[in-house]
């Protein structure tokens, strides 16, 4: 028996035929003391609206409701799931809204407006899409964003880069779009065991919270254009990176008050948005 009666998602999976599919990132975590885990490390989830993004069969789902998530909003691409999503809503009235789609394509933000709520965003990503969301809610506008928080499930090696350090191996485009006005850490790993099936890498549990400005000021396109240039050619000095974006490297760069014969590893968070913001200056925007 589940502590919310309902069938454990063993014979969910096995009643409605969800065999996982690769083609959608499917790996489901059937343990709910571990979809509990995550749902706790979001907490508080009381009084506000979760958006979670791809509840497959509901193992978080549910676990969000248990934990006391006054409204779930959980987005899914996959039609066949939709009948297990149906009976936790029914078996919670009022508090599971399922919207079937693309999250790439939703409007989230709008999607949550209604609910009139303070939002979090919970999920198991689908690996295959996880990227281009994160980049989608650390680079929305305005800022502060419409989301509280972000707890998200990643490979461990997206996860590394996501929190990583300046100078570190792993430190690139996506530490500096994650950090610029953000705080990343890492909470826990889960093996590929705990999966099914089990995925070939280790996964880990990030908590993405917003900072109220950015680290330096600049906007998210120029922060997004610059980094891509300078991590495009990460072995190559600034000076030669840069060159993709601008005809005078040297004069953006001592603008930006940088040396030009550093890499882009070399940079921290900071030096990224100040070039972003020179950029910004010397281009009007272009
Ligand atoms: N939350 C479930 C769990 O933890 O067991 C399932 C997680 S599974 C890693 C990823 C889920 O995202 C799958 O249910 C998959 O169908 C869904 N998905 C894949 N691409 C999607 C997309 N573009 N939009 C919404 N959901 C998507």
């Amino acid at each position: 028996m589940t502590e919310d009666s309902l069938p454990p998602l063993r014979d969910v999976i096995a009643k409605y035929g969800l065999r996982a599919r690769k083609s959608l990132g499917q790996n489901f975590l059937l343990d709910l003391n571990l979809t509990r885990k995550i749902a706790r490390a979001a907490a508080p989830l009381e009084g506000h609206a979760i958006i979670e993004i791809g509840p497959g069969p509901g193992g978080l789902t549910r676990a969000l409701l248990l934990e006391g998530a006054e409204k779930v909003i959980a987005v899914e691409r996959d039609s066949r799931v939709l009948p297990a999503l149906h009976d936790i809503a029914e078996h919670w009235p009022g508090r599971l809204e399922v919207v079937e789609g693309d999250a790439l394509k939703i409007d989230q933000a709008k999607l949550v407006e209604k609910a009139g709520l303070p939002v979090r965003v919970v999920a198991n990503l689908p690996y295959n899409i996880a990227t281009p969301l994160l980049a989608g809610w650390v680079l929305t506008e305005p800022w502060p964003p419409w989301w509280q928080s972000l707890t998200l499930m990643f490979q461990r090696e997206v996860a590394d880069r996501i929190t990583a350090s300046p100078g570190s191996r792993s430190f690139g485009r996506l530490a500096v779009l994650s950090q610029w006005r953000s705080s990343a850490r890492r909470l826990f790993d889960i093996p590929p065991a705990a999966f099914t099936p089990p995925p070939k890498v280790t996964s880990s549990v990030v908590q993405i919270t917003p900072l109220p400005e950015p680290v330096a000021a600049c906007t998210p396109d120029t922060l997004q254009k610059v980094t891509a240039a300078a991590f495009g050619q990460r072995r190559k000095m600034l000076r030669k990176a840069l060159r993709s974006i601008t005809k005078d490297p040297d004069a953006l760069l001592s603008a930006a008050g940088l040396d030009g014969t550093k890499r882009a590893e070399e940079l921290d968070v900071r030096d990224f948005c100040k070039l972003a913001h020179c950029h910004e200056q010397q281009s009007g925007g272009e």
